[in-house]
């Protein structure tokens, strides 16, 4: 038996009536039984979605290995309307497999811990009020400490670019709400350990571009992103000195770049 952790996303139809019936329907999978369900989130989408979403998550136990388990969870989307060659917007259900046991599974059709649960809100906190002792495996910490962590840390978010894509950052051109500050720097830092906990509004965007701000900027920081150079594949994402929210992404551009952390920022306030 083991013990899983599944999100639940609805924006399209009737949200509460989908999540009842696919919370009843998960209970009767085979081998399986629902062990908690926790309250639903009304949030608003991140990135290209559109649609006011309604967030959950349920604990079950079960005998399925997870690919048997992620192939009910794909039926019971499409049994509830779900079509992926449509609008990528319409999501009657959307399940994912947040957490199963504490196995780490990378492969192309099941990604387990789920990339991105770290750090959205709606999915993180659903999650850690049923399963708050359930650890990350490779993160190494509870879901509860990532909760708790994503709701204290200041607004700082540090990232890592691949060498050859240093950036100059007087040249880039963001919105207002994110300053980009570009370590090492006296100024810089000194603004960095001034920013209140408590700061809500405004984001921070530090680079790391060299191993002796590493150590403060994680001190600080409420998230990691760490992007690869394009071609390489993805490493094992966490840093070992690093336990908090980290996100690993190819490099692409800087309007890409711009584009994700604004997702992201959606994703941890949202
Ligand atoms: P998302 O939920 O990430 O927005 P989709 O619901 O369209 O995207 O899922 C697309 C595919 O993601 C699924 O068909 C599935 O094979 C794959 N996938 C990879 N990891 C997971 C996971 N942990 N849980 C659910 N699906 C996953
Ligand atoms: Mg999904």
């Amino acid at each position: 038996m083991t013990q899983c952790l599944i999100a639940i996303g609805c924006n399209q139809g009737d949200c509460q009536a989908a999540i009842n019936q696919a919370c009843k329907k998960i209970n009767l999978l085979p081998s399986t039984q629902l062990l908690a369900t926790s309250g639903l989130l009304k949030t608003e989408p991140v990135g290209p979605l559109k649609g006011t979403f309604l967030n959950g998550a349920v604990l079950v136990e079960t005998q399925l290995s997870p690919h048997q388990l992620l192939q009910y969870l794909l039926e019971l989307e499409f049994a509830a309307g779900r079509r992926r060659s449509g609008s990528v917007d319409a999501r009657p259900l959307d399940l994912d497999i947040l957490l199963f046991g504490e196995e780490i599974i990378h492969t192309q059709a099941l990604w387990v811990p789920h990339p991105r649960m770290t750090f959205r809100r709606f999915a993180l906190h659903p999650a850690a009020e049923i399963a708050a002792d359930m650890q990350h495996p490779e993160i190494g910490i509870s879901l509860g400490r990532l909760a708790e962590h994503l709701r204290q840390r200041p607004n700082i978010i540090a990232v890592s670019l691949p060498r050859q894509f240093a950036i100059d950052t007087t040249h880039m051109n963001l919105s207002g709400e994110i300053n980009w500050v570009n370590p090492p720097n006296a100024i810089a830092a000194q603004k960095l350990l001034q920013i209140p906990a408590s700061s809500t509004a405004e984001w921070l965007v530090l680079l790391i571009q060299d191993a002796q701000t590493l150590a403060t900027t994680e001190a600080q920081a409420k998230l990691r992103i760490v992007m690869s150079a394009p071609g390489d594949s993805l490493q094992t994402p966490f840093a070992n000195s690093w336990a908090g929210p980290l996100w690993n992404i190819p490099f692409g551009n800087q309007a890409q770049l711009h584009e994700q952390i604004m997702t992201a920022i959606q994703a941890m306030t949202s």
